[in-house]
């Protein structure tokens, strides 16, 4: 019987480790991809938002050359502390269901690289397990077409392309203007009747600057209705328009999957969409069961980041170590 199964080895299941390791509590995290797999699939070049004291978990220090560090740091920092705190980590390895038991304890069920399966009994499980694995769809006909993306990870390969790029927020705006450098050819489409609020300040002066120039073309109060192969139609205004597009990149942001709590028995709050849990302990209604990081947001995913998100694994580790 393990005591603690972590599910998700992101910033946050990984601070939660640190610090049931640091009360003596053994633990096994199971992490469907490599460690901190949501940032390895971030775009190539980005810089983190954050500075890197705001990101540091397990007492380990984070320092970097800039005054923020790049993906590439924050994969060399994470991977860092995985190996210095030794945790048992089964990477490559997807948890398909969790069951809990009459007796109270749980057993996780999971697949593994090569096919396997496993069964492990459990005292308790943190489910840490993100949100970057489920992308907001727009929910219009063509989104599952092969030149249709939620994902962006660097310009090289649009060069000299029409791309459209939807959403309104930093996502979007920092991949136009990625992609705007090399040499493709962007339309900027956002359902929004203006610049959101949420474009970083340092940010949004130098996007403007771009659409006012007409180097990015930008269309507001936009939605797309359809996706064909070489354009996309769009309604602006309530007027339908069509717009050439070689690729479709929708950066409409993510939401948490909680399809692990299935049959669980954890509420959902009706007016925030959180699982319902105690704030100060992170445990859900299901007793023996924690969320920690952005798996414990509502509908508004984007409350919840690693700056915040890392100090759950020091509470659920406080109330672990009372049983
Ligand atoms: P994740 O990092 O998503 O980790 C969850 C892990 O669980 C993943 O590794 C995933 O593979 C694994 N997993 C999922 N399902 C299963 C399963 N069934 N079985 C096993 N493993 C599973 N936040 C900041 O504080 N500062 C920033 O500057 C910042 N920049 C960002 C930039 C971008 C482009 C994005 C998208 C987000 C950014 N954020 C930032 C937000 C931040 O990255 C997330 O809030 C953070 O990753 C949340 O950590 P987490 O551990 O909860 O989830
Ligand atoms: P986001 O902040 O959730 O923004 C999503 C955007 O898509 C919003 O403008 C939203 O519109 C729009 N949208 C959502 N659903 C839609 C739909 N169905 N149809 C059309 N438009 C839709 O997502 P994000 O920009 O990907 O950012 C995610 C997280 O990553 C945030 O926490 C952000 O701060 C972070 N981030 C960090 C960096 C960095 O550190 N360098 C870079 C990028 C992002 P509304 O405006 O109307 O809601």
């Amino acid at each position: 019987m393990e005591r603690v199964i972590i599910i998700g080895g992101g910033p946050c299941g990984l601070s939660a480790a640190a610090e049931l390791q640091n009360k003596g509590i053994d633990l096994l995290v199971i992490e469907k991809g490599c460690v901190v797999n949501s940032i390895y699939g971030y775009p190539t070049f980005m810089n983190f938002f954050s500075t890197p004291e705001l990101l540091e978990i397990a007492d380990i220090p984070f320092v970097v050359t800039g005054e923020k560090p790049t993906r590439q740091e924050a994969l060399t920092y994470y991977r860092e502390v995985a190996q210095r705190r030794k945790f048992r980590l089964h990477s490559y390895e997807q948890v398909d269901a969790v069951e809990r038991r009459e007796d109270g304890t749980f057993t996780v069920h999971t697949t593994k690289r090569d096919g396997s399966r496993a069964d492990y009994a459990t005292r308790f499980v943190i489910v840490a397990t993100g949100y970057f694995d489920n992308p907001n769809l727009l929910d219009v006909p063509g989104e599952e077409l092969a030149h249709v993306s939620h994902y962006y990870k660097e310009a090289h390969p649009y060069q000299g392309m029409k791309v459209a790029v939807i959403g309104g927020k930093n996502s979007s705006v920092d991949a136009a203007m990625d992609l705007y450098r090399a040499g493709a050819d962007v339309t900027w489409i956002y359902r929004g009747e203006t610049y959101s609020s949420s474009i970083k300040a340092w940010v949004l002066p130098v996007f403007e600057s771009m659409v006012n120039k007409e180097w990015i073309k930008a269309m507001f109060n936009t939605t797309v209705t359809r996706i064909e192969e070489g354009y996309i139609m769009v309604s602006e205004n309530g007027e339908e328009k069509t717009v050439e597009a070689d690729a479709v990149l929708a950066l409409t942001g993510y939401h948490p999957d909680r399809s692990l709590f299935g049959g669980l028995g954890v509420e959902v709050r009706a007016e925030t969409g959180e699982p319902e849990h105690n704030p100060e302990t992170m445990e859900t209604n299901v007793p023996g069961l924690f969320v920690a990081g952005v798996i414990a947001a509502g509908n508004n995913a984007n409350v919840i980041f690693i700056e915040n998100g890392r100090f759950h694994g020091g509470l659920i580790a406080e109330e672990i170590a009372k049983r």
